[in-house]
């Protein structure tokens, strides 16, 4: 789960990392408001869960209130790279002399938390990565012998920092992302950038966190900070059904139970010409109510053209899988194409039961590669 710059600047400022004054706004009178109670000039940001705002018109420095709302009014309704501005942060405006890069994440391949520092920041650190690999200073940290402040020490000399009292400070801010890196069960932090004043003092100016879904259960404050209008209606629908779903670009939709069969689906969507819209995992299962759901959320992208339903029945049998697609599709009416392949227990019986009984826009395959090329065709 992305968070929000604020949220995310909320969560550092809980663990002791120094962060600009600021309110949230959704209305440019709001902006205003906000801009009058923090005083003198302010910054303006767009909250969308992309990065590269600032090259895209989402950042940008008022002078007063009247300016903030005009600011406001302009970044209200931008569209970021498919994120429409809804909400924007209001913060009190920094000076900025240094710009700096600070994140943590996970290096799977070391098993190991891995921090990046380089006093390259403001752009993306991708661009720093590939042209000049060299003051991108790296630290893993082992798990098991936890975060040490003399690591934290070479990290900062690796990155060339070597103004005392900003690596105190610096020393000070990464021990304090480690704690909230592992508290909270993120899988990044970023501060881009990390700024230095022209007085010294130095100070996360953006946010970019993502907390792991499957530790949610255990921070319900930070679960709740997920605003579901951000996600498409369909994702919105999966979520709020708990079916498993994954958007893609293509034009079939794909509901199949089992991810190892979900996996072999699109490949063999690939193989017959097409290309996968999305896909659903009924998981075990094949009963009516998880067809429903599952045939609500695929539908719901406009992206489809076609849908193509693979079961293999191990633990399920086909033939209630079929009666399961016939009370659902009894239940809603469907437009786009569907192609059903069944195999495994009780496949023929399943078979039977959906030719006697199924509506003209529901086509029974008998192999998988068969029932693929249809969809393929069929979205055409
Ligand atoms: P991003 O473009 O989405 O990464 O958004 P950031 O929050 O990183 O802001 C982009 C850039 O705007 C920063 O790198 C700064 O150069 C600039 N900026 C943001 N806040 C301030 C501020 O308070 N004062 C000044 N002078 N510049 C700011
Ligand atoms: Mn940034």
């Amino acid at each position: 789960m992305d968070l929000y710059e604020y949220q995310g600047k909320e969560l550092f400022r809980g663990f002791g990392i120094p962060t600009s004054e600021g309110r949230v706004a959704t209305t440019a009178a709001e902006a205003r408001a906000a801009a009058e109670e923090i005083g003198g000039q302010v910054v303006v940001k767009a909250q969308v869960l992309t990065g590269g705002r600032g090259k895209a018109g989402g950042i940008k420095l008022a002078d007063d209130p009247e300016d903030a709302e005009r600011k406001a009014e302009e970044i209200l309704g931008l569209d970021i790279r498919g994120h429409v501005v809804r909400r924007l942060w209001i913060e009190q405006a920094s000076e900025i002399a240094k710009e700096y890069y600070l994140s943590v994440t996970f290096d799977r391949g070391a098993k190991k938390a891995l921090f990046m520092l380089t006093t390259e920041g403001g752009v993306e650190i991708e661009e720093v990565a590939a042209q000049s690999p060299d003051a991108l200073a790296r630290l893993h940290v082992d798990p098991l012998e936890g975060f040490q402040p003399y690591q934290a020490r070479r990290l900062i000399y690796g990155a060339g920092i070597d103004d005392p009292d900003e690596q105190k400070q610096i020393l000070d801010i990464v021990g304090k992302l480690y704690r909230c890196f592992v508290e909270t069960d993120a899988m990044l932090c970023e501060i881009n950038p990390l700024i230095v004043t022209p007085d010294g003092e130095v100070r996360a100016l953006d946010s970019k966190f993502t907390v792991d879904d499957n530790a949610l259960y255990k921070h319900a404050e930070i679960a709740e900070l997920r605003d579901l209008e951000a996600y498409p209606p369909e994702e919105r629908a999966a979520r709020e059904k708990g079916v498993t779903y994954v958007k893609l670009d293509g034009e079939v939709g794909i509901l199949g139970n089992g991810a190892g069969l979900v996996m072999s689906t699109l490949d063999v969507i690939a193989l017959a010409g097409g290309r996968p819209a999305n896909f659903c995992d009924l998981g075990g299962g094949g009963d009516a109510q998880g067809v429903v759901d599952a045939l609500e959320v695929i539908t719901a992208d406009p992206q489809v053209k076609s849908i193509f339903f693979n079961i293999f029945a191990g633990l399920t049998r086909c033939d209630e899988v079929a009666r399961g697609i016939l009370q659902a599709l009894s239940q809603m009416s469907i437009e786009h194409p569907i192609v059903v392949r069944l195999d495994g227990t009780n496949a023929e019986e399943g078979r039977e039961i959906l030719s006697g009984a199924a509506p003209a826009n529901l086509h029974v395959e008998p192999t998988m590669l068969e029932a693929a090329r249809r969809a393929v065709e069929l979205a055409a």
